[in-house]
């Protein structure tokens, strides 16, 4: 796409061939930092001074062991015993609480593939879900991740210059799915289609 301008601190206007789109400079760097947390946060750990019951059903306690890296990088972490698996480390996070449920929440998304639990995963469409690659990641963590990518994303207000510009966009064409950031909003619109170029 090439680019027009910034509009209003906020937007790029780009064109590709006759088409005019203009470019949420937020919503896409958000989307962009997104994706990149998805795919390769490893959450720490907080262990449990004393390790909880689960109360979960064997074919559970089966994804758990199968799964145990997925629960690891999302900051769990279990104990063995002779009552099965208990939950022995949480996601670190100083404002939201984890806990068994949480567990249970990744057993059924893991059980169930992303796709089928899409509702689960908040904004996302089946689809978007199952073209994630990386880590299947419990409604709080995904929450968390939007978060932090929110806060470390080009704010509206900001000045661009042409290098940033050019940044945004080739971004926004690398990733899985680029037409909202992580809170639904669109990060780009067709604005209009411009005249043919006179030729007399
Ligand atoms: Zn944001």
């Amino acid at each position: 796409m090439e680019i027009l301008g910034q509009f209003n601190l906020g937007f790029i206007i780009g064109r590709l061939d006759d088409d005019c789109f203009i470019v949420d400079q937020h919503a896409s760097d958000e989307k962009y930092n997104f994706e990149r947390l998805q795919q390769s946060t490893l959450l720490n750990k907080q262990p449990l001074l004393h390790p909880q019951a689960l109360h979960i059903t064997a074919s559970e306690e089966m994804t758990i062991r199968e799964n145990m890296k997925v629960f690891q990088a999302n900051g769990f972490d279990f104990q063995d015993t002779a009552n099965g698996l208990k939950l022995a480390a949480v996601p670190f996070s100083k404002n939201t609480t984890f806990g068994a449920e949480d567990v249970q929440e990744l057993c059924t998304l893991l059980e169930g593939g992303v796709g089928a639990a899409g509702g689960a995963l908040g904004n996302l469409s089946s689809s978007e879900g199952l073209a994630l690659r990386g880590f299947v990641r419990p409604s709080k963590v995904r929450a968390m991740l939007a978060m932090r990518a929110c806060r470390s994303s080009i704010m509206i207000g900001r000045a661009l210059d042409t290098r940033q510009m050019r940044q945004v966009l080739d971004h926004l064409a690398e990733i899985e799915s680029p037409w909202n950031c992580p809170h639904g909003r669109p990060t780009m619109r067709h604005l209009c289609k411009l005249p043919p170029p006179k030729t007399s």
